[in-house]
């Protein structure tokens, strides 16, 4: 199973703001620089994030990105879930759709297995996901020089 780009760039984003100094105040562009991600997608996360209530977007003069309480107790397997739906991971439903899509044992098989993958991420925090070595790769992140 692989994540899509937005929840990799969601769970990016939440780990650089898991470990934001005290009164730092990371921009959206900012974010989508240290995370060599593109700034329209870094707005979709965030927005998709703010929704969720995992992070706070304030705006204006020392506005900035904050990762909510909420956000920071969150586990990895509940953010997931929001963020990659319930939908099939095969096409069952695709144009055209599966001819076996009323009566596939395939298609609850694989149903099961996304349930125990993200069981298995619900056992993960964010706070945890933080700790040695990664709180020291993301402290390290910088924005990449303008015009580059
Ligand atoms: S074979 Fe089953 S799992 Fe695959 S697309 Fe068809 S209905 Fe879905």
């Amino acid at each position: 199973m692989r994540l899509t780009a937005f929840t990799d760039v969601s769970l990016r984003l939440v780990m650089r703001l898991a470990v934001a100094e005290e009164g730092e105040r990371l921009t959206t562009r900012a974010a989508s620089g240290m995370l060599s991600v593109p700034y329209t997608h870094m707005a979709k996360a965030v927005a998709r994030l703010s929704d969720l209530g995992i992070v706070e977007a304030r705006r204006g003069r020392g506005g900035g990105l904050l990762l909510t309480e909420a956000g920071r107790a969150s586990s990895v397997g509940a953010i997931v879930r929001e963020l990659e739906g319930d939908g099939d991971l095969a096409g069952c439903e695709d144009d055209p759709p599966c001819p076996l899509r009323e009566a596939c044992r395939l298609r609850g098989a694989l149903a099961q297995a996304r349930e125990a993958f993200y069981a298995s991420l619900d056992q993960v925090t964010v706070a945890s996901l933080v700790e040695s070595p990664t709180r020291r790769a993301l402290t390290l992140l910088r924005e990449p020089p303008a015009g580059t």
